[in-house]
């Protein structure tokens, strides 16, 4: 092409596998991804009822595979995940039962971020109705696998794409399978290729991956405190407020702004630990609340960025936020305007599609934490300790917490005495603000008493467990 002149196409005309301009490179990079499906883009009726295309559909939109599960291991309370046995195919992998696999397979959608949840996909039946359970969504359904009513969203599209393309559920995860191997494939080649791109030496290791997309700069902490943003003179001497405040190295913090949020946010240091976790966690005050009242430096994340930064400096060994602004500076200096001030950050957090060996894991399943429990004295721990308790009253990046309008409820079911006149406690005071506030209260405790319930009938709560730390004023009338 570049030899032709400007005809605009080579003699291989629509043969040649060369880009013919820098936009098809860049189509051609996000379908390499599977970002980008150009099916969906001229969606006809045809592509709507091609069972392929519309399975994948759900695995882009859903972050998830299709899988079979054992249903009787599903449906056991506690719920048990376990598959067909490798070793012998004909039964389940809870080899304390040995369940007839086929007989008893259920279609399931698995979906692993830092944790793994699956969703069965119950057989769809003419007497199957294409709508959610509202049960379902809230509490649980009584009724289980009798509903005739979907109990996820993921369900409902299944049965949806099933009752338009009737493609049945062997075909579904053989599709899903296939997609899977395909992305991997993918993801090892664009590996491969890397290194040998040149001009990268300064990246950090992993590549590929979700890129951590921010800006950032250091700010007065003084003025920051105040909600004004103030960076230093020229000479770093103070900051460049009216108030000109020495600015030295302990008296700043460092801002970040995401392009989704465009929103600047201070990132906390790094907290230390000697064994940091595998995955840094959002601070259920915050999300319940917007406000963390714990007094010494919470160790929980109080925003999506500053959990991203966390990451990215565990993962790559970065100690102090000096040293991950230099990395950024020198980064965006190296990369523009090739790909913006972009890092990337290890893979290992992207791969939100669950291979099958990766969800090979088995044993006792908790829905609430989406944790799997491999031997039974483990399920014991898990299930006594605080962080699982809490799960049952905590909606923390939940769909849960939308629907509700007002601040989790306080210890006092009761009009605050100082509600008129703007209680200066504000967020953290204990007593509802408003009636309507107050109503919502009642009706959330409610609502968390019923899910409590549930979970004991689910086994994921012990009969005799009454102790629930900050929650117990939930269970008191
Ligand atoms: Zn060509
Ligand atoms: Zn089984
Ligand atoms: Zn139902
Ligand atoms: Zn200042
Ligand atoms: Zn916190
Ligand atoms: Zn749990
Ligand atoms: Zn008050």
């Amino acid at each position: 092409l570049i030899n032709s002149g400007d005809l605009g196409v080579c003699k291989y005309g629509e043969k040649c596998t060369f880009a013919y301009n820098q936009l098809e490179i860049d189509v051609w990079t996000v379908e390499r991804k599977g970002k980008l499906n150009r099916n969906l883009l001229f969606e006809t009726t045809a592509s709507k009822l091609d069972p392929v295309i519309s399975v994948i559909r759900l695995l882009e939109e859903h972050k998830g595979m299709f899988i079979f599960l054992c249903q009787e291991c599903y449906d056991s309370k506690p719920r048990i995940i376990s598959k067909r046995f490798s070793e012998n195919p004909a039964i389940c992998s809870n080899l304390d039962v040995c369940h007839n696999f086929d007989t008893n397979k259920c279609l399931a959608f698995v979906v692993r971020t830092h944790n793994i949840n699956y969703s069965k996909v119950r057989p769809l039946s003419g007497s199957c109705h294409l709508d959610l359970c509202h049960q379902a969504i809230r509490y649980g359904c009584q009724r289980e696998n009798s509903c005739v009513f979907a109990h996820s969203i993921i369900e409902l599209k299944t049965w949806k794409v099933q009752r338009l393309t009737g493609i049945s559920s062997e075909k579904i995860v053989e599709a899903s399978l296939k997609h899977y191997n395909k992305l991997e494939q993918n993801s090892k080649k664009e590996k491969g290729n890397r290194p040998s791109s040149g001009g990268g030496g300064g990246k950090p290791k992993g590549g590929g991956g979700k890129s951590l997309d921010m800006k950032m700069k250091f700010v007065c902490a003084q003025c920051w405190r105040g909600g004004l943003i103030s960076e230093p003179d020229k000479a770093l001497k103070y900051c460049n407020a009216k108030a000109r405040h020495t600015w030295t190295k302990d008296r700043r913090v460092l801002l970040v702004k995401s392009p989704e949020r465009s929103k600047w946010v201070q990132v906390r240091p790094l907290p230390h630990a000697k064994n940091p976790p595998l995955y840094y966690d959002m601070c259920a005050q915050i999300l319940e609340k917007r406000k963390c009242n714990y007094t010494g430096n919470c160790t929980f994340a109080h925003s999506q960025e500053e959990r991203e930064m966390w990451m990215y400096m565990k993962n790559n060994d970065l100690r102090d936020m000096q040293q991950v602004y230099d990395m950024w500076l020198a980064l965006t200096a190296q990369s523009r305007p090739a790909d913006g001030a972009t890092f990337s950050q290890p893979s290992s957090e992207e791969k939100f599609i669950a291979m099958p060996t990766d969800c090979a894991e088995s044993g006792l399943h908790c829905r609430l934490c989406g944790k799997n429990s491999n031997s039974e004295r483990q399920w014991q721990q898990h299930i006594s300790s605080e962080k699982h308790k809490d799960r049952v009253f905590s909606c923390e990046g939940e769909d849960e917490a939308l629907t509700w309008s007002y601040r989790f409820p306080g210890t006092r079911f009761e009009i605050c005495p100082k509600a008129e006149a703007k209680c200066p406690d504000g967020a953290s005071c204990d007593y509802a603000h408003s009636r309507d506030e107050l109503r919502e209260w009642i009706e959330r405790r409610n609502f968390l008493r019923q899910k409590l319930a549930k979970a004991r009938e689910d086994m994921l709560i012990m009969p005799d467990e009454l102790d629930f730390g900050k929650f117990n004023f939930l269970l008191q009338d």
